[in-house]
């Protein structure tokens, strides 16, 4: 039987990796919606080709554009946050959430309103919202299945276990680009330096967070958010090979590992493909090429997103929130060069200090609109910590 699938965030790399997927068996499959940021072209080329209903484009100023790429066609063409969150009204089997940032989080709850099933990409959904994501799927009886690397890893070591044996969550991590710079070098990264990732191919923001460990530090969060363990049972490891995305131990003292090569089109062929494994284009892995995996501890110091999502994850409540949207607009100054690639994380770590005298922060934020309140009060306060930070230099 053919499935309904929407795609948000279809232009971005995720989304690519997915339609790449999608595209080997296009008789499979009623592809609903694709959504794009900005990036028409890419855009109205992916609907056409695989006959999209809607094609949505976030940037309402593109919908011209998109409207003539499309004309003569099938695919409607809508543009806004209101179209998007229109088109995850429409009826799927399953939705990926591939959107980066904050903004991935709507489109996301209203795909599980409708009961569809969601690949989650969009990590910050479950650190900004992780509660409410995770009532909406229980009260709409939708699931909710992982796609960051790390997550699917442990979702596929979790088969068959009970989560009551389950004693440690070892998350591991390549140390992104300046796994090996000291801290005095850290100061004056750049962005193209930070842009480049030794492993993975990915979008440039995820890539950054890479570099800075707050990719790490949003997945910590996420862990404890999709799988409910505690704090003290989620570990991370450096292991600069990317192939052991993530281990499980077990009370019995055993460790079940998962390998694989790293390209996201595994996990989210497993997610597409769930509960059943189907072939994927993926490299086989040569163990004796290999012949050596390395870990290391990380150094908190150098990466000090790991330490602030430890309180992020002790605290819980609005911390997430907190942390992600002070995150991304540290990320924005970064990219627009106004404070240097360590700051980001001081910016972090202030901003929730600030908000730590004006409210209580591990109080649950119970509904979209205490999450979204949130968000907005913590980019408020991210953005005068980041022009007190450039008035002092
Ligand atoms: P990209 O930057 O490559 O793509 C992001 C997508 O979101 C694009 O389609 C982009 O549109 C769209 N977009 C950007 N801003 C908005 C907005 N405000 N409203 C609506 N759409 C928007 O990111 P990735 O594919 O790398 O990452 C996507 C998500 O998946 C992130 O949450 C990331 O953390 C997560 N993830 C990514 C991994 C990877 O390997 N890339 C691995 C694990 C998780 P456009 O390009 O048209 O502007």
């Amino acid at each position: 039987m053919r499935r309904k699938i929407s795609i948000f965030g279809a232009t971005g790399s995720i989304g690519q990796s997915t339609l790449d997927l999608i595209g080997r068996a296009p008789e499979d499959y009623d592809v609903v919606a694709l959504t794009g940021g900005g990036n028409v072209a890419q855009l109205a080329a992916d609907a056409l080709k695989f006959g999209a209903d809607v094609a949505v484009i976030a940037d309402e100023a593109c919908l011209p554009e998109l409207r003539a790429a499309l004309a003569g066609s099938q695919t409607e063409a809508t543009a806004g946050q209101a179209a998007l969150l229109e088109a995850a009204t429409r009826p799927a089997d399953w939705v990926m959430s591939a959107i980066v940032g904050a903004a991935g989080l709507e489109p996301g709850l209203k795909a599980l309103e409708q009961g569809a099933t969601l690949a989650l990409a969009n990590k910050e959904s479950l650190v900004t919202a992780g509660k409410l994501l995770m009532e909406t799927a229980a009260k709409h009886g939708a699931r909710v299945l992982p796609v960051d690397s790390e997550h699917s890893a442990v979702f596929q070591a979790l088969v068959g276990e009970d989560m009551g044996a389950v004693e440690r969550v070892i998350i591991t991590a390549s140390g992104g680009a300046f796994r090996d710079w000291p801290l005095e070098r850290l100061a004056g990264a750049s962005v193209d330096e930070a842009s480049s990732h030794p492993n993975w191919d990915m979008g440039q923001r995820i890539t950054i967070d890479s570099a800075s460990m707050f990719n790490k530090a949003l997945e910590l969060i996420e862990t404890r958010e999709y799988f409910g363990i505690s704090p003290a049972q989620i570990e991370t490891i450096i292991h600069p090979q990317s192939l052991i995305h993530a281990l499980v131990g077990f009370r019995d003292g055993a460790l079940m590992a998962h390998l694989g090569p790293p390209d996201m089109r595994h996990a989210i062929g497993y997610a597409l493909y769930w509960p059943k494994r189907q072939d994927l284009p993926v490299a086989r892995l040569d163990l004796a090429q290999i012949a050596q995996l390395q870990f290391e501890a990380p150094d908190l110091a150098r990466f000090p997103a790991l330490r602030l999502a430890r309180d992020v994850m002790e605290m819980r409540g609005g911390a997430g929130a907190a942390f992600n949207a002070a995150k991304e607009v540290a990320l924005d100054a970064f990219l627009a060069r106004e404070i240097g690639f360590m700051d980001m994380a001081t910016v972090v770590e202030e901003t929730l200090a600030a908000l730590s005298k004006e409210l209580t922060l591990s109080n649950p934020l119970e509904t979209l609109a205490d999450v979204l309140a949130m968000n907005h009060l913590a980019r408020v306060r991210a953005r005068s910590v980041i022009s007190v930070r450039i008035k002092k230099t």
